[in-house]
């Protein structure tokens, strides 16, 4: 291992502007203190990276390449990282890693000790929405409880800037490869671009008094402001808030006094509260159906075309451009068969932990 006065300078650098951690609210404790990796990468062959959710191993993937050999912790359309406790398999997995990368902004719950002690290893850490906490004006939003909603995935814009933060940390910690992390990271902006745009032109079908987006927990604030949505929730932006009674009958009251036709559950998020509102509006004679399943903070199976971000972006917009009235041609995919039309067993991590 070593450090070159270039990298070293970069790192001070890096430490004063992010100050620490992802966190972007000075009164907010950060998840984890500096996630810049200050050594190098001496090792032959492909980088051992282990990322947390799988939408950070797309991310991984699109920008490392050849280069990386990627697995994650929670890796699979049903992990909620909200409440997902990581076990002493996993911690192995983080500590036999040469990196480790993860979402940040308090995404992930409960992995706030192990990625400290991976500090206090020298094991290299990176946060992949690190460079979204400097940008002065933010385009993070905020949250009641004042702090930033992590769910930045679902605005193209935003996840291509963590992109180009991964592919600079990246170089950082493996310079052989900047050529080429800096090529992926152009190719990965304009595949973001174009789902974005292909994501615009569908959701032009849908009428602007259809454009309301009910669903399981407050994970669609930055899709909303991507694509002109008003989104509620019945749950915060963390799964482990717990929902009163009194937010239900205030979402069933909103389904039926505007005539909403559907809402939508979750791969990583319990189908409990969306039930209680089916069965809320049903009382009221208001026909409520499941518009779909999305994906909220995990992208779709290994093999599936869901499995990167991208892919699991447009089935989203596909779904909820469907139910809430575009035709087949608007949506222009066949896809429509994998639509959940009905509520699914409780399987969700969040929903073991709390029985
Ligand atoms: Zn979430």
């Amino acid at each position: 291992m070593k450090i070159t006065p270039n990298f070293l300078l970069r790192y001070l650098l890096l430490t004063a502007v992010f100050g620490v951690g992802c966190g972007d609210n000075s009164d907010i404790p950060p998840a984890v203190t500096p996630t810049v990796a200050v050594e190098q990468y001496s090792g032959s062959g492909p980088i051992n990276i282990v990322c947390t959710t799988n939408i950070i191993k797309d991310l991984v993937r699109q920008i490392g390449g050849n280069r990386v050999a990627v697995t994650a912790i929670m890796d699979g359309p049903g992990v909620d990282p909200h409440s997902y406790t990581p076990s002493p398999q996993d911690t192995n997995a983080l500590t036999a890693a040469d990196l480790v990368v993860y979402s940040g902004l308090h995404l992930e719950g409960h992995f706030d000790g192990p990625l400290e002690s991976l500090k206090h290893r020298g094991i290299p850490v990176i946060c992949v929405t690190g460079g979204l906490s400097n940008e002065q004006p933010t385009r993070l939003l905020q949250t009641g409880d004042g702090i930033a909603d992590p769910h930045v995935w679902f605005d193209p814009e935003l996840w291509l800037t963590c992109g180009q933060h991964l592919a600079a940390e990246l170089s950082g910690f493996d310079p052989d490869g900047e050529e080429q992390y800096s090529t992926s990271a152009v190719t990965f902006a304009e595949l973001m671009r174009s789902t974005l745009a292909r994501g615009v032109e569908i959701m032009a079908s849908v009428p602007e008094e259809r454009r309301v987006l009910v669903t399981a927990h407050d994970a669609f604030e930055y899709f909303a402001r991507t694509f002109k949505f008003r989104v509620e929730a019945v749950q915060g932006i963390s799964t482990e808030s717990k929902p009163g009674l009194h937010r239900v009958d205030e979402l069933v009251k909103l389904l039926v006094d505007n005539r909403i036709a559907a809402v939508f559950t979750e791969q990583s998020v319990s189908d409990r509260n969306i039930a209680a509102l089916v069965a809320g509006c049903e009382a009221q004679k208001h026909s409520l159906k499941i518009g779909g399943r999305l994906f909220s903070d995990t992208a779709g199976a290994e093999g599936t075309d869901e499995e990167t971000l991208a892919g699991a972006l447009l089935h989203n917009i596909r779904q909820i451009a469907t139910a809430l009235g575009a035709t087949e041609s608007d949506v222009g995919a066949s896809d429509q068969s994998s639509n959940a039309t009905s509520l699914q067993p409780d399987t969700s991590t969040e929903a073991k932990d709390s029985q």
